[in-house]
């Protein structure tokens, strides 16, 4: 087909390279290699029982209709009380969309907020889905450079430097994908303050905000204006709850943004099934036994993989502080990202991301996540090393 005959939005479109290399690396294993997988961010853990039951039953006491496209009223309840005890406070309903993941609200922020030619402020390295989106809506990203010696933080200084007059989003993602990185709650709220006094949108993507490790805690800009004027958060139940095949995401944002945002919605995918919001209420309100186990084993896991990676020749890494993910320094092997990746899965069957997936900045680097057992890391650390 002549390429001519497709809009000039979807010739912008580039989606998320991952599912390419997952498709490859499966590819690779269905010829009989045997695949080490650390590419997706997808974790290996089940869903808590408590919640699929709560989906089983849902769906036998017959919530199986339209549901309302802004949300149930029940899970934007749970919503809200949840904001005020772990952000410190309860939004409007009206402040609160459901949406069928954290991707949509990543799309619809941007889609609502910039016209073409204006500026997002985005964290290179950073999510893929974050540059896609700019540019199926026309925008232009404007990529605030994350330094290894900074530990990947992205630094408020270099974040005013990239504002002009054209800037009407920066989009923050603290822990971080892909780098594990955490913010400090002064340099989150200097953002968030410096964000409304310039009347610029704040798009906070907290979907590790249950995955912080160690002693520090989770901070949201949120507080400084309760998501009533320019800050957006996004949550999802995706990572911590290990519902990633579920669809199930959480935007709280200004009232004006959210009612367009859920018109944008609505046309799209009318509404996310009752059964699934009602599910959501029981990972919010149930035990969250399974959840702890879960991030515990992450922590371990991120310990064994770091201290490996730091084992191998032209390979160091430093520590993640959260989300489920590490982000090595793979220069000193001479490789770019790209062959890197390449000689990783086709000549040890270790599958993880090249870093320049995630922007310009992530070259030289590499991407692995920990969602295979303590064991399978062990494997991966010695295929690596008999490779390098
Ligand atoms: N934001 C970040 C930083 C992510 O890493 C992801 C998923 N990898 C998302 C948003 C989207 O999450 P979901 O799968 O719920 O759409």
């Amino acid at each position: 087909m002549d390429k001519n005959f497709l809009s000039d939005m979807a010739l912008r479109s580039r989606g998320q390279p991952m599912f390419d290399i997952l498709q490859e690396a499966q590819a690779l294993q269905r010829s009989g290699k045997n695949i080490l997988h650390f590419e997706l961010g997808d974790p290996d853990f089940d869903t808590p029982k408590n919640i699929t039951k709560a989906a089983c039953d849902a769906l036998k006491n017959g919530h199986t209709h339209y549901a309302p496209s802004m949300g149930i009223f029940e899970f934007r309840e749970a919503i809200a009380e949840t904001t005020s005890s772990s952000r410190g406070f309860r939004p409007n309903l009206d402040q609160v969309l459901v949406t069928p993941g954290g991707n949509p609200i990543i799309f619809l922020t941007i889609a609502c907020t910039t016209n073409p030619g204006d500026e997002v402020i985005v964290p290179d390295p950073g999510f893929p889905s974050y540059f896609s989106a700019i540019d199926i809506c026309g925008a232009v990203p404007v990529s605030v450079p994350l330094k290894e010696e900074n530990s990947f933080q992205l630094k408020p200084a270099d974040v005013f430097c990239a504002v002009t007059p054209k800037t009407k989003l920066i989009i923050l993602n603290s822990p971080s994908n892909p780098t594990g990185a955490c913010m400090s709650k002064e340099e989150i709220d200097e953002i968030a303050r410096f964000a409304i006094e310039k009347n610029i949108y704040l798009l906070s993507d907290e979907i590790y905000a249950r995955l912080v490790f160690g002693e520090s805690d989770f901070h949201s800009p949120s507080i400084h204006d309760k998501c009533q004027k320019n800050i957006i958060v996004l949550n999802g139940f995706s990572k911590a709850f290990a519902m990633t095949g579920w669809r199930l995401g959480v935007a709280v944002g200004p009232s004006h943004l959210i009612n367009k945002m859920n018109l944008m919605l609505n046309t799209i995918v009318s509404c996310v099934p009752p059964f699934i919001q009602i599910a959501g209420i029981e990972a919010i309100y149930g035990h969250q036994n399974e959840l702890n186990a879960m991030k515990t084993e992450y922590v371990k896991r991120m310990e064994l993989f770091v201290e490996g990676l730091n084992t191998i020749n032209g390979i160091s890494c430093v520590k993640p502080k959260g989300a489920m993910y590490a982000f090595p320094n793979i220069k000193e092997t001479g490789l770019s990202s790209n062959e890197f990746a390449k000689k990783c899965l086709n000549d040890a069957g270790v599958a993880l991301l090249p870093g320049n997936c995630f922007g310009d900045n992530g070259e030289g680097y590499a991407r692995v996540c920990f969602v295979n057992s303590e064991s399978v890391i062990s494997d991966a650390i010695d295929r690596l090393k008999d490779i390098f």
